[in-house]
């Protein structure tokens, strides 16, 4: 019924969208992306996010965490870049010391966990970020109070709540969410202007101006910690290629949901796919279908 007039993203137009890549292309063409997260009991999220974002084309991929997680993660993440953050009880703290200004794109969020003292960082992030600013997990917990800060950001900044953040952020009950999904969404983005990913089994994305569009590959192996945190990576990267960033976010959903879709048919199944298989089958999908 709510689903039958929206326009679904799918295999034509993931292919006919997709950015191509130039032969003479640079690093600083593919974008360079900040991910921001991660605490002391969570080093997981932010290194996911990282090496989603490394294996969905970004050009350079710089991660800003505590030094404890950064040793943690340095050796298995070579090609990204590090930025210590300032942390306190293990968890980041602000203010940092992130020249803002050399981003094009910055994701906050995975794994930052909700203590008090991150409140500040997420703070900074919104009004020092000047490239687009995407906001996930706990960071989206945060942005609660803040949310009207959003409204003079100067370029766009994507949301990517699941229904239980996404019940958060507007202080209702989830099943309220899922009986309205659409509703919701659109009212909410075009109130602080952002576009707004609200994920589950049917994704549906949401621009400023009120443009919806559902996403629905995917399977319940994505049922699992982590799998948002990649979808995050991948949008990070997506977002700073050569395309309209509405058409950016659905290629980010559709190419997370067909690595996942071809894992399980290929050589996983639904119950033992991990966050970290989904990355890794990324190359397939592009290699295939791009
Ligand atoms: P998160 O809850 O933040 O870890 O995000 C979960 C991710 O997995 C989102 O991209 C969801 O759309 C996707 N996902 C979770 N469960 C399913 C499902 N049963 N079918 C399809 N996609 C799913
Ligand atoms: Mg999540």
């Amino acid at each position: 019924h709510q689903y039958t007039d929206k326009q679904w993203w799918n295999i034509t137009d993931f292919q006919s969208s997709f950015p191509k890549r130039k032969e003479n292309s640079h690093k600083g063409t593919h974008g360079r992306g900040l991910v921001i997260g991660g605490n002391h009991l969570m080093p997981g999220s932010v290194m996911m996010t990282t090496r989603a974002a490394v294996r969905s084309g970004a050009g350079l991929t710089t991660t800003g965490t505590s030094k404890s997680v950064i040793s943690m993660m340095a050796s298995s993440c070579n090609e990204s870049m590090y930025i210590p953050i300032q942390e306190q009880e293990g968890y980041l703290s602000g203010a940092s010391e992130i020249d803002y200004s050399v981003y094009d794109a910055v994701a906050i969020g995975m794994g930052i966990g909700r203590k008090k003292v991150t409140q500040k960082l997420i703070q900074e992030t919104i009004t020092a970020a000047k490239g687009i600013l995407l906001v996930d997990a706990d960071g989206l917990y945060h942005l609660k109070d803040q949310l009207n800060e959003l409204k003079s950001r100067q370029k766009p900044t994507i949301l990517t709540p699941h229904p239980g953040e996404m019940a958060t952020l507007l202080d209702v009950t989830i099943s309220e969410i899922l009986q309205k999904p659409f509703s919701f969404s659109k009212e909410f983005a075009m109130e602080y202007g952002v576009y707004l990913v609200l994920k589950g089994k049917f994704t549906i994305i949401t621009s400023p101006t009120g443009r919806q569009v559902v996403e629905s590959g995917g399977n319940p192996g994505l049922a699992k910690g982590g799998s948002g945190d990649v979808l995050s990576g991948i949008i990070l990267a997506m977002v700073m290629q050569d395309q309209p960033i509405f058409e950016a976010i659905c290629n980010a959903c559709y190419l997370h949901s067909a690595s996942a879709d071809n894992l399980v048919k290929e050589k996983h199944s639904v119950y033992d796919l991990t966050a970290t298989d989904i990355i890794e089958g990324i190359p397939n999908v592009l290699r295939t279908l791009t």
